[in-house]
């Protein structure tokens, strides 16, 4: 059984950094995502065939390759993973097709409308931070909007 995962925001949670006004500054990497990481962990330990299939573009390996070494020091069953793939900013569906993914976590919808055939996709969870204090700016936005009407 092989089974693939996304990097960012998959495993990698990012958080989003917001003005006073709940308008996006900027968003950074804060460590794994809580719901799908142990998910990573099961199917290592499960005996399946795990990849990391990331749209990333080779060049930023090493900084995946650096996440991967700071979690590895926890979970000694990292040293399983089969490989990790960049497709270079392409969609995942080749390289799903290719290594014979049955089952692949992530948080694009769109890499999730486009899964090989017998390929089972897996929505992860965003950090609250991407649509949470968006809702609440939106909600702000919309007030303002009621206001000035
Ligand atoms: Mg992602």
């Amino acid at each position: 059984m092989v089974i693939t995962f996304d990097f960012d925001d998959t495993l990698l949670w990012t958080e989003v950094e917001r003005d006073e006004d709940g308008e996006y500054v900027d968003h950074g990497p804060i460590g794994e995502n809580p719901h799908v990481f142990p998910r990573l962990l099961d199917a290592l330990d499960s005996g399946a065939e795990v990849h990391i299939v990331t749209s990333r573009r080779s060049e930023t390996k090493g900084e995946v390759m650096d996440w991967l070494d700071v979690w590895r020091k926890h979970n000694p069953q990292l040293r399983r993973l089969a490989g990790v793939h960049f497709t270079e900013g392409q969609l995942k569906h080749d390289t799903l097709a290719r290594l014979g993914s049955r089952q692949h976590f992530d948080d694009d919808p769109e890499e999730l409308a486009h899964l090989p055939d017998g390929c089972l996709g897996v929505r992860a969870p965003l950090h609250p931070s991407w649509t949470q204090k968006l809702g609440e700016s939106a909600v702000r936005s919309w007030v303002r909007s009621l206001l000035s009407a």
